[in-house]
């Protein structure tokens, strides 16, 4: 048992996307034992206990989404956000 009372987690073996075993509990239903959330601190992909076997399970996953550490390492950086426009006097 937890702190909160809560029995831990029985964490999945691997991320469904890039398969690391790195799982972590991320958040749990408010009524306890509805559902779980997890997140994989590799590739950031989380998913519900509830979700589709797709969505859950590293064999069933699409492989077109898949990720390698590799493909993780040469992702694109993601665009900044632009400086503001300086302000115009209202017309
Ligand atoms: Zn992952």
């Amino acid at each position: 048992m937890t702190a909160t009372g809560e029995a831990p987690a029985q964490l999945p073996g691997a991320c469904p996307r890039c398969r690391a075993a790195t799982v972590q509990e991320l958040s749990r239903s408010p009524v306890p034992d509805v559902w779980t959330v997890y997140i994989c601190p590799t590739c950031r992909y989380a998913w519900r206990s509830t979700e589709p076997a797709e969505n859950t399970d590293p064999d069933r996953y699409p492989e077109p989404f898949r990720l390698t550490p590799q493909q993780l390492s040469d992702l694109a950086v993601t665009p900044s956000v632009p400086l503001l426009r300086p302000s115009t006097p209202d017309t």
